[in-house]
């Protein structure tokens, strides 16, 4: 966070990029994603009519099921989207990464590099250089080419875009943090005893009304940027009732709030030094009412209006947009997908959020295809991601979940499906005789409805083994031996052997590195869920042969394809080991696609007939690159 100083002063400089005439392009390629769109639910939702927008696309082009990335993870395929290269050449694996010196997990998509030279001063670190944000993907973005052959590219929130290429018109997607450093930390407020947070994601924070029910508390905000042993930055909070509602007093404003009703964007300014501070924006939602009082604060997002970090580019598209559609969700996963899944959120909650995110997504890509100056728009959805994942259980008849889903939980897939057709609808509206609209899916979708511990195998194998005796661990492996392990499994669907000269314990050489591999890929394939008799893995696969270029040195030694049903538990993406192989999924968290890529591809529609068919999501920016060279 010392970064965030310079990153203002730094963000106030870049201000003053050039006016360019404006050009009007009648030739455009739009391209519409729709994360996780599954081609059987399509399918599905057209035949019965209610997707009339897709069924008119599909009739005018290309239709057919789209070969997603391996392994089929919404970072690991936008990226080989934009880079027309597989994972190998552009460094993206896994959601989450391991430090092989430490062996703890790491945000694979981007990385912070502090400040080398700090000066201290009454007590105080100032940074003498910059630091650094980078994204880790590595190769050329298809827009980019598009830019250096003489287009204008205009591309908002495509997953792993943080921070944002330097073309026309960007705004980052997944992968911006959110005011705490953190990809979205949320507070609650609760006059009920807390339990300990279940993730760094939650921040549960038991309050204490006095004899008028007034509650007194503050909303921590970042970490002082140049005093990093003085507590958090902060603002006040209050709380009080007025009848059925409370009154809510953030830093000075205030807001009245009935139960499960979200407010408006809140702006929060964290002071420090006495004149400077740093800027925020939350939304509240009153989860319940007094006595029970229940105050849900969403992450704090930086304000686009004064962004600490570059959330645009230029850098000042951010705050303009801000002005044009009102404020909105900067962080790059902003769905609340975690506050359902703790039940700090209701389901109705959770859609309503869902709604306005759509309003805010929509603003935007209409708003850059009115502009009618880019040779390239590219705008993704990813709220049919989250909703199919957090509503599976609304239509998976054999989920824990289902027989407590109300109407509104079974029909919300369905739902976003018809509001993602509506937008198909609006955009073609906005099309002009020579423009071309390709829509995509970066995979579908299955049910998840066993969680794999797939640490405990590999304990059982003998192949991951704890001190002291023990049989589990915790997350983060506390208590494995790494003196005596040969293969851990970490992210959604990783596995890394314990390799000498690469792991900082590392006790596996290359000639036994490979025999563990060929073993795993022989047994894991044969494993049983001996709670039903179903085989809980497809097929694992060789990272070697899949990513033979490894950038980033971070290419898993083995990638594990689940069978539909099963996904790796959330206490194996963060090096856990509990005690038992499976165990049934009862989270609302109830659908997932981090399986075998086969079994979940995603789907494809174009205005068009391409001369060469686009089979694999990788064909799309070798298209889009010749698309843009032709037409200049
Ligand atoms: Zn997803």
């Amino acid at each position: 966070m010392k970064k965030i100083l310079l990153l203002v002063l730094s963000s106030a400089l870049l201000l003053t990029a050039c006016d360019e005439q404006p050009r009007t392009v009648s030739s455009r390629l739009i391209i519409l994603g729709f994360d996780g769109m599954d081609p059987n639910l399509a399918q599905k939702w057209m035949d019965d009519g209610s997707l009339p927008n897709f069924s008119k696309l599909a009739a005018s082009g290309e239709f057919h099921s789209l070969q997603t990335s391996n392994p089929p993870q919404s970072p690991v395929a936008w990226s080989d989207f934009a880079t027309g290269t597989k994972p190998g050449d552009h460094g993206i694996y896994d959601f989450l990464s391991r430090d092989p010196a430490t062996y703890g997990p790491a945000f694979s998509i981007s990385e912070s590099i502090p400040p080398e030279t700090v000066l201290p001063l009454f007590g105080m670190e100032l940074p003498l250089d910059d630091g650094a944000i980078i994204n880790r993907r590595q190769g050329t973005p298809f827009w980019s080419s598009i830019e250096e052959n003489g287009g204008a590219s205009t591309v908002l929130r495509v997953p792993v875009t943080f921070p944002p290429d330097p073309i026309q018109r960007m705004l980052a997607g997944m992968g911006v943090p959110d005011l705490l450093g953190t990809q979205g930390t949320y507070t609650l407020y609760t006059t009920r005893p807390t339990s300990p947070a279940s993730s760094a994601s939650t921040r549960a924070v038991r309050v204490r009304p006095d004899k008028a029910g007034l509650i007194e508390t503050v909303l921590e905000g970042p970490a002082h940027p140049l005093k990093p042993d003085a507590p958090a930055l902060n603002v006040s909070l209050t709380i009080k009732p007025d009848g059925k509602n409370v009154i809510v007093e953030l830093d000075g404003e205030t807001v009245n709030l009935t139960s499960g009703e979200w407010s408006d964007w809140m702006t929060v300014k964290f002071p420090f030094l006495g004149f400077a501070s740093v800027s925020g924006i939350v939304r509240l939602n009153l989860v319940s009412s007094y006595p029970r009082v229940q105050l849900y604060v969403s992450p704090i997002h930086i304000d686009p209006r004064e962004p600490v970090v570059p959330l645009s580019s230029p850098p000042e598209y951010a705050a303009e947009l801000a002005e044009e559609i009102g404020l909105y969700h900067t962080i790059g996963m902003p769905e609340e997908t975690w506050s359902l899944n703790e039940g700090h959120l209701s389901d109705s909650a959770y859609l309503e959020m869902i709604r306005t995110m759509l309003e805010e997504r929509e603003a935007m890509f209409f708003g850059a295809l009115d502009k009618q100056d880019s040779d390239l728009v590219v705008g993704v959805f990813v709220q049919t991601d989250r909703v199919s994942h957090m509503f599976y259980r609304g239509i998976d008849e054999q989920h824990a979940l289902y027989p407590d889903t109300d109407e509104e939980a079974r029909q919300a897939i369905h739902w976003i499906y018809m509001e993602a057709d509506r937008i198909l609808g609006e955009t073609m509206a906005r099309m002009g005789p020579d423009d071309r609209l390709i829509v995509l899916s970066d995979h579908g979708f299955a049910p998840f409805r066993w969680a794999v511990n797939l640490n405990r195998w590999l304990t059982d194998e003998g192949l991951l083994v704890m001190k002291d005796d023990a049989t589990t661990s915790g997350v983060g492996f506390t208590g494995v031996d790494w003196a005596r392990s040969k293969a851990y499994a970490i992210g959604l669907n990783s596995v890394f052997i314990n390799r000498s000269g690469r792991e900082a314990q590392g006790i596996v050489n290359e000639a036994e590195a490979d025999q563990i591999k060929r073993r795993i890929m022989r047994q894991l394939p044969e494993l049983v869920d001996q709670n039903n008799g179903l085989k809980i893995v497809s097929e694992v696969f060789d990272g070697a042969e899949l990513y033979p270029n490894n950038a980033n040195g971070d290419a898993p030694d083995l990638v594990i394809g689940y069978n539909p049903g099963y996904r790796a538990s959330w206490q194996t993406t963060l090096g856990g080991t509990p005690s038992k192989l499976v165990e049934v999924n009862a989270r609302k968290w109830s659908g997932d696609h981090c399986m075998d890529p086969s079994a979940v591809p995603g789907i494809l529609f174009t205005s068009f007939r391409p001369d060469k068919p686009l089979r694999e999501i990788i064909d799309i920016a070798r298209y889009a690159r010749l698309e843009g060279n032709t037409q200049q």
